[in-house]
């Protein structure tokens, strides 16, 4: 598939309160494909006084944009998501290129994504508040939901139109205006998603994209603003926390989405092939690369053997390439530094005794490709047992009690998505009320869902996105008190 016609239509400089333009001195940064290592293109490297053009241009837009009525705010999200609904083909082929998921995958992820825009324009017009009498019947309480004002909006380079959309849609709704860095990996969907939002009459300055080669140097200028009001993050918990911390010196609202370490266990009463189809979806989606990706498999002793054969049946078959490629269903991982953890994760786990079922290396060549992975008999003071592995490694371990499989499921800091199979209804419910997670798989390997509230407790974040509570996120409530005479 040839996406250089695609690319040549496409803005790549920064846009700033309704204008597309060069960053600050003209500069740009380069955007790879990771299946050949070949440069894509080049978009615009925004510096400090950037930002600060961008964050003011959301501030003095802020007003106006609260005051439009929720209908206009609901038509535009609705519009948009046409938008991207027809532009699927050319969205995906662009994400696939930059990211490295196979283009069916991509097409998955701009249904996906664009569903955040559908949701959040009906929510638009939904969002209600109260009304009360006091106690003592002397006061009439009544409390409203106002936009919390300018946001900043931070994503990460897996799902770069989804974790945009997931976070635009309800700031769209609310009546936010936002400044936005996508990832420097994947600028080129974030590009096309605003491209959208352009065509579907965004009125100029709610919506301000920068994107640097260093995103300290435009996240810091927007947190120190005085303008912002909240921040929302999709990304490693490390650079969470650090936002957190600067949060705290303007008492900013905070939207957490942090790493992930999902259990996935599987009962002696499970229904074993459909618990091997949940794990290649839970394990395989976005090649392993997903906050949400199975990344420590607990199976009971009696049925491990055939769990992990039929796993690794599956695994081993699959077809690894670029993305491009008709019939690939794995593409490569992100760049080089994501290779090299994967390696070093699985060598290290075998360093240590684990058994490999199948694939357990980089395949040589061109790109940043592994092969699918089944390892078992994975010593608990292996790297892999608590760290996010990010690609498509499946470790397994046994367990003999349903006490053993939650403690070893809870045995992680973090907290967001988690699988169980069981055919047992009344077992599995009251399994998964001993998971320590934001989210249950319970006989599927797919949580994501843009009426559900993602999200996850412990290190793995605050907050949830996309359901009925997403654009709570984006309103701070007022209470207006009078009196009843
Ligand atoms: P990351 O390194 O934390 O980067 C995420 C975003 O933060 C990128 O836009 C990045 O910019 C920016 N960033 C990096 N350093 C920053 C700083 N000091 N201040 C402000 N922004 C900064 O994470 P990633 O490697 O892109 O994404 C993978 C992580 O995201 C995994 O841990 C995964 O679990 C998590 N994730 C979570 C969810 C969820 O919903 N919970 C969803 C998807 C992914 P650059 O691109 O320029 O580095």
């Amino acid at each position: 598939m040839d996406i250089k016609p695609i690319i040549d239509t496409l803005n790549t400089g920064l846009f700033i309160d309704g204008q597309w333009r060069s960053a600050e001195g003209g500069k740009s940064i380069e955007v790879h494909n990771p299946a050949t290592g070949e440069t894509i293109t080049t978009v615009a490297d925004g510096s400090a006084a950037d930002a600060e053009a961008a964050i003011r241009a959301a501030g003095e837009a802020q007003a106006d944009w609260a005051a439009t009525a929720p209908r206009e705010r609901a038509e535009i999200l609705r519009r948009a998501f046409e938008l991207l609904t027809e532009r699927a083909d050319d969205i995906a082929a662009v994400m696939t290129a930059e990211m490295g998921k196979p283009f069916a995958e991509s097409k998955g992820e701009v249904a996906y994504g664009a569903e955040f825009f559908r949701w959040f324009s009906e929510e638009a017009v939904r969002f209600d508040g109260e009304y009360a009498q006091s106690a003592d019947g002397k006061t009439r309480v009544m409390v409203s939901r106002e936009p919390v004002g300018p946001c900043i909006l931070i994503t990460p380079w897996n799902f770069p139109l989804a974790m945009g959309t997931r976070k635009i849609g309800p700031a769209i709704a609310a009546g936010c205006t936002m400044v936005f860095k996508p990832a420097k990996l994947t600028p080129l969907t974030s590009f096309m998603l605003v491209d959208a939002l352009i065509d579907a009459g965004l009125p100029a300055g709610v919506l301000n994209v920068v994107t640097s080669d260093s995103a300290r140097r435009v996240v810091t200028p927007w947190m120190e603003s005085g303008i912002a009001r909240k921040v929302t993050f999709t990304g490693s918990t490390e650079v969470g926390v650090n936002l957190l911390k600067q949060a705290a010196d303007s008492v900013m609202k905070t939207s957490m989405e942090l790493g992930g370490n999902a259990p996935f266990v599987v009962c002696d009463d499970a229904d074993i092939d459909k618990a091997v189809a949940g794990a290649v979806q839970a394990k395989m989606r976005n090649g392993g690369e997903a906050c949400t990706s199975a990344n420590r498999l607990f199976v009971h002793s009696s049925v491990a053997e055939e769990f992990s054969t039929k796993l690794a049946d599956r695994l081993g078959s699959m077809r690894v390439g670029n993305g491009l490629d008709d019939g690939t269903e794995v593409g490569p991982l992100v760049d080089q530094d994501a290779l090299d953890k994967v390696s070093s994760l699985v060598d290290d786990a075998v360093a240590k005794g684990a058994k490999v079922l199948t694939g357990g290396k980089r395949i040589e060549g061109k790109g940043f490709f592994f092969d699918p992975t089944v390892i078992t008999d994975v010593p608990a003071d292996c790297e892999i047992r608590t760290t996010e592995i990010f690609g498509p490694v499946a470790p397994i371990v046994t367990f003999d009690t349903d006490d053993e499989a939650i403690a070893l499921a809870n045995e992680t800091e973090f907290g967001l998505a988690s699988y169980l199979f069981s055919e047992n209804l009344e077992r599995a419910l009251g399994l998964a009320d001993r998971l320590e997670a934001g989210m249950v798989g319970l006989n599927t390997g797919l949580v994501s869902n843009p009426g559900a509230p993602f999200g996850g407790v412990k290190m793995s974040g605050l907050g949830r996105e996309g359901g009925k509570v997403g654009i709570e996120e984006f309103l701070e409530i007022k209470y207006i008190a009078t009196p009843r005479s």
